[in-house]
């Protein structure tokens, strides 16, 4: 059975889609797509060897090589141009993610939908997509396993659309999730100000230098920013 983080992703898979999953490991997400018979066909992308293995076994398990290929390389040079039009990128850092993004943008001009699920530093997505024209269309923050999730999808449009309104917090806590603020999305931001405060106790016993003066400010700002969302009844 798929995690309930893969099913979020697979849901906003278009019907229909050709897409390559980045990063697919065992290729659980393209295998249960092509089964519900939602996609039209998928290249499970892996850089390292094991997963790819993995990735492979499990396509030929499932009688799915008419509608998967596995293929090894690096990010976005699994793709051919013009291939697919729906990327899925999931269960890696935020910063990870958009470098592979960056480093393959030359694949992207068929791509109409970007399903991108970072582990942490949301951030950097929403920031790589606001810099690269792609606008942020729906998020999802769900928790699974005790640990938290974010889900973004995004597709070519005006990239400052979701950030009209407070753009710094947008940028950091998801303008969509900022306006929903469900109970995960709390508890999230309530364990990252915690995180935050004890960082910031820590660094008032060190020696005062340009950087951790630097380093208590920044986080002051971020305790300030989250802590004012956190408190507001909007
Ligand atoms: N996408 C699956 C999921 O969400 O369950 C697997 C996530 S797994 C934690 C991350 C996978 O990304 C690993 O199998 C790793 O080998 C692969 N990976 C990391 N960097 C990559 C890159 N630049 N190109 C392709 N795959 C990469």
């Amino acid at each position: 059975k798929l995690s309930v983080r893969l099913t979020k992703v697979a849901n906003y898979v278009p019907e229909g889609a050709r897409m390559a999953d980045i990063g697919s490991d065992h290729a659980y997400l393209p295998c249960y797509l092509a089964k519900n018979l939602k996609i039209s066909f998928a290249i499970a992308g892996e850089v390292a060897q094991g997963p790819f293995q993995s990735a492979e076994k499990n396509v030929l398990a499932e009688g799915l090589s008419d509608k998967i290929v596995v293929r090894m390389g690096d990010g976005l040079e699994v793709i051919q141009p013009g291939e697919v039009d729906c990327i899925t990128i999931a269960g890696m850092g935020g910063a990870l993610i958009s470098s592979i993004l960056d480093s393959g943008r030359d694949k992207l001009d068929s791509v109409k939908r970007l399903v991108l699920q970072p582990n942490i530093s949301a951030i950097s997505i929403r920031t790589w997509l606001l810099a690269n024209n792609w606008e942020l269309i729906a998020e999802e923050i769900i928790e699974e396993d005790s640990k938290i999730y974010e889900i973004l999808v995004a597709e070519k449009g005006d990239p400052a659309k979701p950030y009209m309104e407070k753009k710094e917090e947008g940028l950091l806590l998801g303008p969509f999730l900022l306006k929903q603020k469900n109970e995960t999305f709390k508890k999230k931001w309530t364990l990252e100000k915690k995180n935050w405060q004890r960082i910031y106790q820590a660094l008032e016993g060190a020696s005062e230098t340009a950087e951790t003066i630097e380093k208590r400010k920044e986080l002051l700002d971020k305790i300030r920013q989250v802590g004012e969302v956190l408190n507001s009844e909007e």
